[in-house]
């Protein structure tokens, strides 16, 4: 085994970080407080090369995978879950054109998503609830050459500024009586492509989530991805790996700013005439933290490594998710805890900590759907 981090992942997280310090820290309180998506960040990280990692370098990437990916998107989460949730969206769109795309949709997508000229995004979740991805309710029907598509998406992220979503359709009823899902690239520039209602979120309020109202959406054959009534495998894949582990990723970097945030704190906060690492109850929340930190690190790497070596890496995006996120919560609480009466002071991060960390839990399947995933597996291959 492993646990080294390669030079070039290294060299990439001291760029990111460094990006992140200047450009993200400094700004992430005020965006949360006016619930604004930095568009122009995500559009400068797409010129750093940070939202190209997992696009091979003759489609206009890096090629660096899936590690790489998930160290962009802590650190951007150290300082924004938000803006780490809006960049993790963006690979939701490019992973499945890479992995199921003809040659011409990847040449078309590819370059333009790899260096942020176009940003993106992904719709299953429709209001008849989101763990129920395979009852859709968006139609799409073949009319005089074209697929018309109808329908409402619901929490979408990135639903306002994606330039390119891909969008999960019904198409019918396959031969097992089952619905037939297709998936269909859509441009946010097509006729019937409407941008609903914003959502106003608890927490990761430097993304943008929303509904999507589509009527009369015309698209040609060239729109399909991946071959009619391939949506639900494609949809569940690019979910179960690529967001899952991207969600765990989210969750670490929220972890580590509870522990950089409280260790800081305890450093310089004096109590009795003596720091409060003094303490020792201080000492076991301040190792709870690093422990957390720790057990996420691991299993949100060992999830992208699989991934990287072109294994199927589900149950353990699962699992990563699900640690992260909830770990993170707690992290938040006991952070807050810590730091006593200033915890709850919004001059400190921590509070939005709390609330980012709270909105991980149900985006990209919620803790319940984790468990079933990872209870199924084990129940039939442990
Ligand atoms: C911040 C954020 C960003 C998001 N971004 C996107 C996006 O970009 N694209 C997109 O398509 N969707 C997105 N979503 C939607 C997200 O995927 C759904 O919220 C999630 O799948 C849960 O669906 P739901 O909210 O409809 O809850 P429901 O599916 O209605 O679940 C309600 C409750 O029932 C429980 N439950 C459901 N099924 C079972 C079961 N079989 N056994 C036990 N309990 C169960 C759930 O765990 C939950 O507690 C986002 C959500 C959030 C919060």
């Amino acid at each position: 085994m492993d646990f080294k981090f390669s030079e070039e992942q290294e060299m990439l997280r001291r760029a990111v970080r460094e990006f992140a310090e200047k450009e993200i820290a400094p700004h992430a309180a005020e965006w949360d407080e006016k619930d604004y998506c930095p568009v122009e960040v995500i559009k400068e990280m797409g010129e750093l090369g940070f939202l190209g990692t997992i696009v091979p370098e003759e489609y206009g990437g890096t090629g660096m995978g899936y590690t790489a990916r998930a160290v962009i998107i802590e650190e951007v989460s150290r300082y924004s879950a938000g803006l780490g949730i809006a960049v993790m969206t963006h690979s939701l769109v490019v992973a499945p054109i890479l992995n199921y795309g003809t040659e011409e949709q990847k040449k078309k997508y590819l370059p333009k998503l790899a260096t942020g000229e176009y940003i993106g995004g992904l719709a299953s979740t429709e209001p008849s609830g989101g763990s129920d991805l395979v009852n859709q309710q968006t139609t799409a029907e073949f009319k005089d050459g074209k697929w018309v598509i109808n329908g409402k998406k619901c929490f979408i992220t990135n639903y306002d500024i994606a330039d390119v979503t891909l969008l999960l359709t019904k198409t019918g009823v396959n031969e097992k009586g089952r619905p037939e899902l297709t998936a269909f690239i859509v441009k946010k520039e097509t006729p019937g492509f409407g941008i609903g209602h914003k959502e106003d979120k608890l927490g990761l309020r430097s993304s943008s989530t929303g509904d999507l109202n589509i009527t009369d959406l015309k698209v040609g054959e060239e729109a399909v991805l991946g071959g009619r009534g391939e949506g639900q495998k494609i949809v569940l894949a690019t979910i179960g790996e690529v967001g899952r582990s991207g969600m765990s990723a989210i969750g670490l970097g929220i972890i580590r700013g509870c522990l950089e945030e409280g260790l800081k704190f305890a450093k310089e906060r004096e109590l009795y005439g003596k720091p409060l690492t003094n303490l020792q109850a201080i000492q076991f929340m301040i190792a709870e933290n690093r422990m957390y930190y720790e057990i996420g690190k691991l299993l949100t790497y060992r999830a992208t490594t699989l991934k990287d070596e072109g294994v199927r890496c589900d149950v353990e995006s699962s699992m990563a998710k699900l640690h992260n996120t909830e770990a993170a919560v707690k992290a938040a609480q006991r952070t807050i805890e810590l730091m006593g009466g200033y915890g709850v002071i919004n001059q400190y991060p921590v509070g939005r900590y709390l609330r980012d960390a709270m909105s991980t839990i149900s985006a990209g399947g919620t803790s319940q759907i984790m468990e079933i995933v990872i209870g199924g597996d084990t129940i039939k291959n442990f």
